[in-house]
């Protein structure tokens, strides 16, 4: 059993982010946004020009992928082939390749034991769609938040910079990406048989950790 591994799935949108960094403060631990790697494949997928839909072109283009966390201070930062891409894959057009090009097992394969390796030196908090079912099956505390749909989407709307946003086109992406993560073959977006399940509809970032660390103390 891995005590020092706390694993938060859950559909975008739900708060993970804010959750997961405030959880790990007050464990005293890092904190790992997998879905940065998912991004940092589609950064270069884009930037490349990958024809990744074909599984050769796929193949050849992750056998060459050099991405990986570094840490910084207390954060990580994701570094790709020695360029430091943190903060250019937070774009929407990166986040829907993220979701199709995730699906793909080849993709999953080659991030895995990026991540478990994280583990293996640092206790953390990791944040994604199956820490808990694939990643990290042992982690000793799970669990999936949840919200409603139009409050996801309320929220993520607000958090955009620029003013040329759209709300149904925020939330109509973010419904899309939803539908890919929990209908591939490959770790679908679920949650795990024993993860504590959280709808954070209504509930502030402190109140879901409060919830959490309730958890993790009693245990
Ligand atoms: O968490 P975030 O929204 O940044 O993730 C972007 C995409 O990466 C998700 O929509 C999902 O398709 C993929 N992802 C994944 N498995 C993870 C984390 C993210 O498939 N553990």
């Amino acid at each position: 059993m891995n005590t020092r591994i706390v694993t938060i799935d859950g559909p975008a949108g739900a708060g993970k982010t804010t959750v997961s960094k405030l959880l790990a403060k007050k464990l005293g631990c890092v904190y790992v946004d997998t879905g940065a790697l998912y991004r940092g494949v589609a950064f270069e997928i884009l930037h490349r020009k990958i024809d990744w839909e074909n599984d050769s072109a796929l193949e050849n283009f992750l056998e060459d992928l050099d991405i990986n966390f570094v840490m910084e201070k207390d954060s990580l930062l994701l570094v790709s082939s020695g360029k430091d891409i943190t903060n250019k894959i937070r774009t929407p057009e990166i986040s829907m390749l993220a979701s199709s090009s995730s699906a793909k097992p080849q993709v999953r394969k080659a991030l895995l034991g990026i991540q478990q390796k994280i583990a293996e030196t640092k206790d953390a908090v990791f944040e994604g769609r199956d820490m808990g079912t694939i990643v990290f099956p042992d982690a000793a505390h799970k669990f999936f938040l949840f919200a409603d749909l139009n409050i996801r989407a309320k929220r993520r709307f607000n958090e955009m910079p620029g003013d040329t946003k759209d709300i149904n086109q925020v939330q109509k992406q973010m419904e899309i990406r939803d539908l890919n993560d929990s209908k591939r073959k490959s770790a679908p977006l679920k949650p795990a048989v024993d993860a504590i399940e959280i709808d954070a509809s209504f509930l502030s970032v402190e109140q879901v950790v409060d919830k959490m660390l309730k958890v993790i103390e009693k245990a």
